[in-house]
């Protein structure tokens, strides 16, 4: 399965939302499912005109009920007609504390709730300039795999450098990383249907050389996915090979 995921952050009026829903509910074709990541207030609306397209929540409790004052548990998220959830972004592991075992939980909640996770791993530059990229996202993979079972999940491989920067990864940077990735997908959970994502500056300029090199299933888009253009030559891309 193909995935193109847009992440809307904290970004998008809402008066931003209907057109953008309209065009890109109207483009869908067979070759990927696009997902639509609005802001928590948003989802109900999002869903409710998600035609041919999936809805995710940015992030999730890692309980399903109780005194949390400011969380949403996976099951309101699910209430709201949403079938995902972005959980372990680099922006809540480095802005918000939350660690592998916090987030591992909070896929263990949503999975138990019906909600497909998308788990977002990925190392920063002082990683990758150490030669240990790949013991790295081994150990977010084991993290995870260590505490969930084997119901439906997406992997979104999203090197910290590339986030938000305009410097994404090489196609053949990508492909070599996400064999790194399989590899421990496979080792510490057996499985091998799990999709693997890129993500960071990707952009209808660079999503050639990804999708025709990088070895992945698709993209978790954050900046080009707030115009629906874009998102759609993105979107467009992945039905190309
Ligand atoms: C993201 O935040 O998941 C992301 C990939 O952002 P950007 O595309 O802006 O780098």
């Amino acid at each position: 399965m193909r995935y193109a995921i847009a992440n809307w952050k904290m970004n998008l009026p809402p008066e931003g939302i209907d057109p953008y829903m309209r065009v890109v509910c109207g483009a869908q074709r067979d070759h990927a499912t696009t997902v639509i990541a609005p802001p928590f207030p948003f989802l109900r609306d999002v869903a409710a005109q998600a035609k041919g397209v999936e809805v995710a929540a940015q992030n999730a409790s890692d309980h399903d009920k109780g005194a949390f004052t400011g969380e949403v548990a996976p099951a309101m998220i699910r209430y709201c007609g949403v079938r995902y959830v972005i959980l372990g972004h680099s922006e809540r592991r480095q802005l918000y504390g939350e660690a592998d075992a916090l987030i591992a939980r909070k896929i263990a909640v949503a999975m138990e709730t019906g909600l497909t996770p998308v788990l977002c791993i990925g190392e920063d530059l002082r990683v990758r300039d150490a030669g240990q990229v790949a013991v790295h996202l081994s150990e977010q993979v084991h993290a995870v795999a260590s505490a969930v079972g084997s119901g439906p999940i997406v992997v979104a491989y999203e090197p910290i450098w590339a986030i938000g920067t305009g410097r994404n990864a090489s196609g053949a940077l990508c492909a070599e990383t996400a064999a790194d990735i399989r590899q421990a997908i496979a080792r510490f959970w057996s499985r091998s249907d799990v999709p693997l994502l890129y993500g960071g500056s990707v952009t209808p300029e660079n999503v050639e050389d990804l999708v025709v090199n990088g070895a992945i299933d698709g993209f978790l888009v954050g900046g080009a996915s707030l115009d629906s253009a874009k998102f759609l030559a993105i979107y467009n891309a992945l039905g190309r090979t």
